[in-house]
């Protein structure tokens, strides 16, 4: 339990976040979130919170939106019963499989749900940063299935990094434009993307991939997620007969553990975020911004982050190159300040040895990412035997191919 907040506040917020209340009509889960943007941003940011509050749950839109998830998509995903898992771990473990979402991953959600926004919003063409690659590929495939130009801004270093990604969403159609400013990765990336949006806030969509940064992206990412969620507590009574009663998701930016939690909030099951801890506890060797970040502002955004004692934004460090962000959602913010959900840290070495387990278990070869959940929900298990596990499986492991490669596999006993 966090020391920001008197107990009873802390249990006024959480009852306002399950009502579902949150945000704020100021963008604001309690005292994180909000909008911190210079004053050149504000038409924009403006002009998508009407858009959103339009067009995101009129019936129409969201008529359109459930197609694409079903059509395109391939929704709903499927849930397995990991029963070989189960009985290696004394548990009962089931998996929602978002790696068989088109793309790979959980991002395809956000990104076809952003795409017909801006086509709503009479966009002329789209922009998106991206990472490892993983929002530009989803990003230049969902602008592909709207007909909209897409523009992906990329750091430098990523993008030697990535270079398969770069091709692949070349191949989708996008631009990929080469940000060679500030640290030449994510963060840039976004900083670039929204000078550009600034340019041309009437004719430009700026399709932002996780549920960070400055209102309404959180709400927004987050409603278009949470489809990940409702399934999977409909499928839980369906297939398993009940509630699980613990639920695992990695974070990095925080969409897929968002997607997932935010339906379960009201339910009586734990809820659990995994963040990468890299190679070590200090500063600059992991990405785990909950479990040892202060508060401060990120890109728009009243939330948790990873800063030194001046205030200076520090590097991360994974061996999952979508979980490296130095800061996270806001909502997750408030969820770990209330005591709702508990975030933890997996190790790099941690997180590979689960990814082997799952491939040789259940034959499912799962995004470095999501093996980070892996690694905390199989220590869960031993400290708590018995216990029914729900497991986000945000993406699959396909992409990593070139890290893991580079890396032996273990001698299994
Ligand atoms: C991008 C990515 C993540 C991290 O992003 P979140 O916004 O935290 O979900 C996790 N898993 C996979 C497979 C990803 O591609």
């Amino acid at each position: 339990m966090s020391t920001l907040f008197a107990a009873d506040e802390a249990k006024r917020l959480l009852d306002v976040a399950i009502k579902g209340d949150m945000p704020d009509d100021r963008g604001r889960f309690g005292p994180f979130g909000g909008r911190y943007v210079p004053e050149t941003l504000v038409p924009a940011f403006d002009r998508l919170e009407a858009g959103v509050k339009e067009h995101l749950h009129d019936p129409a839109f969201q008529a359109e939106f459930q197609k694409e998830l079903h059509e395109w998509v391939g929704r709903p995903t499927a849930l397995t019963f990991a029963p070989r898992l189960s009985e290696a771990w004394g548990a009962e473990v089931w998996i929602k499989r978002e790696d068989l979402a088109h793309t790979g991953a959980h991002k395809i959600n956000n990104a076809i749900g952003q795409a017909l926004l801006a086509k709503r919003l009479g966009a002329k063409r789209v922009i998106a940063e991206t990472g490892a690659g993983q929002h530009g590929v989803a990003s230049a495939a969902a602008c592909a299935r709207v007909g909209l130009p897409c523009a992906v801004f990329m750091g430098a270093v990523d993008m030697e990094r990535q270079a398969p990604n770069v091709d692949r969403i070349r191949r989708l159609g996008a631009e990929v434009v080469a940000v060679e400013t500030g640290d030449k990765t994510l963060r840039a990336a976004i900083d670039e993307a929204l000078r550009e949006w600034v340019t041309d806030p009437n004719g430009i969509y700026y399709l932002l991939g996780s549920a960070v940064g400055a209102h309404p992206y959180p709400y927004l990412v987050r409603e278009l997620q949470s489809v990940i969620g409702k399934e999977a507590r409909q499928q839980m009574l369906d297939q398993a007969g009940g509630l699980p009663d613990v639920a695992f998701a990695c974070v990095g930016g925080g969409s897929n553990a968002i997607g997932l939690f935010h339906p379960l909030i009201a339910d009586d099951i734990e809820l659990i975020g995994v963040e990468a801890g890299g190679i070590g506890d200090g500063l600059g060797e992991n990405a785990a911004t909950l479990a040892t970040g202060t508060p401060g502002v990120l890109q728009g955004s009243y939330t948790i982050i990873l800063q030194d004692d001046d205030g200076q934004v520090q590097e991360t460090q994974s061996v999952s190159a979508g979980l490296d962000y130095s800061g996270v959602g806001p909502e997750h913010a408030l969820l770990q300040a209330t005591g709702r959900v508990k975030y933890i840290s997996a190790r790099d070495d941690e997180a590979l040895e689960a990814l082997e387990e799952l491939c040789a278990t259940e034959g499912i070869l799962t995004a470095l990412e999501t093996a980070h959940a892996y690694a905390a929900a199989r220590i869960y298990a031993q400290e708590n035997p018995g216990k029914r596990i729900l497991i986000g499986n945000s993406g699959r492991g396909d992409k990593d191919m070139p890290t893991l490669t580079k890396i032996p596999p273990r001698i299994r006993s």
